[in-house]
């Protein structure tokens, strides 16, 4: 098999741990796998009735992009910085001392859509929460609940 003219696809976990690959900036879920070939669908497909599917072959550590279908939508590079951006506050919340919102805070502002994302946070409550409840369960497994009140007040 050759694959020196293929695509890399960066790799996401979702917030339920499901993967996510990102192929030019559409962010897509994984469908199913038989041995190392993978098939992905648009995150888009049941809210944009996107058609939207990918595969790609798992050599080592990554995926080869292998087959793309067009979408019915622009692309949402944005969008992958922020589950990016989720991603490192959870690693943050598990391995500092840091203050849940100082994390978030902190994960904001190193994204490169950083103005995108502080837009995109208050405007889906659903995220927001998963965001905030996950951080705040890390937090209280590794303080006080005095901490963890002190939090949710902010
Ligand atoms: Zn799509």
């Amino acid at each position: 098999m050759d694959n020196t003219n293929s695509t890399i696809c960066e790799v996401v976990t979702s917030l339920r741990g499901g993967i996510k690959i990102n192929v030019h900036g559409y962010l897509m879920v994984k469908d199913k796998n038989r041995n190392n070939k993978y098939y992905w669908y648009c995150e888009q497909r049941d809210a944009l009735q996107c058609k939207g599917r990918a595969t790609t072959i798992l050599n080592g550590e990554q995926h080869y992009l292998q087959d793309t279908s067009d979408h019915n939508h622009a692309p949402e590079a944005s969008r992958f910085d922020i589950v990016k951006s989720i991603n490192t506050m959870k690693e943050k919340a598990r391995e500092t001392d840091d203050q849940p919102a100082q994390i978030i805070q902190n994960a904001i502002s190193s994204t490169s859509s950083s103005q995108e994302v502080y837009t995109y946070l208050p405007s889906n409550e659903a995220l927001r929460k998963s965001i905030i409840e996950f951080v705040a369960l890390i937090f209280l497994q590794n303080h006080s609940l005095y901490g963890i009140s002190l939090f949710l007040k902010t």
